[in-house]
């Protein structure tokens, strides 16, 4: 079966996205053709918009890489597939080479990423490699668009606590708490640790409030060892081996920060990601003992304990999202590169 898609295009960088039918071809024997529900607008997909980050595939390409569907069509060694409602993850890994077999597929030399080694998901339908798809089951059938934003900002937050081994009781330090350090915060707190949010703007800190964060921290002119005390405070208690750090603000001083709230056999997460450098004494890392993960994806094996997580109702989606059709996606690129979108949005291809 082949299907004519209405895809969204990003013909060359720097260009608006252009609206125009696809051809997808029949799946391969490994394929499936996901009919898509909702895609996520991510912030990366402003990086490759606008020119800033090189895609793998380069143009023309459908972006997009946060996407929930229905598989209408899969090839012959995943025909049971077809008519589930599945989660594509943001990262496909190829499940048979070392990386996969030793648990790291986020790590797997031969990943796919949606909309950007392939086409994506800001489209009726897109091709996808069938082995990595999450099937959603019923008890998360009410809000599935919403799902959509598990792809990549809450799956990635997910891996990033589960590669700092968090524990209940432990100490959860989120620096930058919009995106993926919100869903930091929900998840490390909805997995028994006390969380303090940091970030420098008001708004976010006043919601994570609300959802996993016990206490906030605005950095704005606040000096380094003021924050120190105050997260001492905080954990006061709490040995330091049980530091768990989360630097998701994406931003050198962000990184500076999370950096110099290393302790004694601590662990720092790198979740966010920006082309800076920073200067820092890594001789620190030897005298405390301390741990600094890098952290990129999820593997789709896990995908299943963030998903359950949701359907508990102990990780709220919807109090971070906005939904609006895909035919304004050009729009929303534009709100984000001008910091107006507050929430993650949503989109509907059939609209
Ligand atoms: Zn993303
Ligand atoms: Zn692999």
């Amino acid at each position: 079966m082949t299907v004519t898609a209405e895809a969204y295009v990003l013909e060359s960088p720097k260009t608006p996205l252009v609206r125009r039918p696809l051809q997808i071809p029949a799946p391969g024997p490994a394929e499936a053709i996901v009919e898509v529900i909702a895609c996520g607008l991510c912030h990366t997909d402003l990086g490759y918009a606008d020119g800033s980050v090189p895609t793998k595939k380069g143009t023309p390409l459908v972006l997009g890489h946060e996407a929930v569907g229905r598989v209408v069509a899969a090839g012959k060694d995943y025909e049971s597939l077809t008519g589930s409602t599945v989660l594509v993850p943001a990262v496909l890994p190829c499940g048979d080479c070392s990386f996969c077999k030793a648990g790291r597929g986020n790590a797997c030399p031969n990943q796919k990423m949606p909309g950007n080694d392939i086409d994506g998901g800001f489209s009726t339908h897109f091709l996808v490699p069938a082995r990595p798809l999450i099937k959603i089951g019923a008890g998360l059938a009410a809000n599935v668009a919403s799902l959509s934003v598990v792809a990549d900002a809450v799956s990635t937050a997910y891996q990033a606590i589960l590669r700092a081994n968090l524990a209940e009781g432990d100490v959860a330090v989120v620096i930058g708490a919009g995106g993926v350090g919100g869903f930091v915060a929900q998840i490390a707190s909805a997995l028994g640790a006390r969380v303090v949010a940091c970030d420098i703007i008001a708004e976010r800190l006043q919601l994570i409030a609300n959802y996993g964060a016990s206490e906030t921290i605005n950095l704005v002119n606040l000096d380094p060892k003021e924050l120190r005390k105050q997260i001492r405070a905080f954990a006061k208690g709490v040995p330091t081996l049980k530091y768990k750090i989360f630097e998701c603000s994406g931003s050198a001083a962000g990184q500076v920060t999370a950096y110099g709230l290393l302790e004694r056999a601590a662990t720092l997460l790198q979740v966010g990601y920006t082309p800076n450098k920073i200067e820092l004494r890594l001789s620190n890392l030897m005298a405390f003992d301390a741990t600094i993960h890098g952290t990129w994806g999820c593997p789709p094996e896990v995908y299943p304990g963030v998903l359950r997580l949701i359907e508990e109702g102990k990780v709220k989606l919807d109090p971070f999202i906005a939904y609006g059709p895909m035919s304004k996606v050009n729009d929303y690129l534009a709100d984000m590169a001008a910091h107006k979108l507050e929430r993650r949005m949503v989109m509907d291809p059939r609209t």
